[in-house]
């Protein structure tokens, strides 16, 4: 989906809306077209996640591989 981000220049809202194609955006506050695009801000950064699954391979024991419990 391509949600871009607005700011209104004439009641300075801030908002996301859909774009499809080349349709004008309208400020949803003020229905004004006096509108700029902002830099898409991916507001749901997934930071922090990754860095704390260093876990464990193995199930059945804290080895990082199974080559010293023999559970293959
Ligand atoms: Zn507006």
């Amino acid at each position: 989906m391509p949600i871009f981000e607005y700011h209104c220049m004439e009641c300075d809202e801030v908002f996301e809306t859909i774009v499809l194609g080349e349709q004008e955006v309208l400020c949803p506050f003020c229905t004004g077209k006096n509108v700029t695009k902002l830099l898409s801000t991916f507001s749901h950064k997934s930071k922090g996640e990754g860095a704390s699954s260093i876990k464990s391979s193995c199930s059945s024991c804290s080895a990082t591989s199974c080559n010293t419990c023999g559970t293959l």
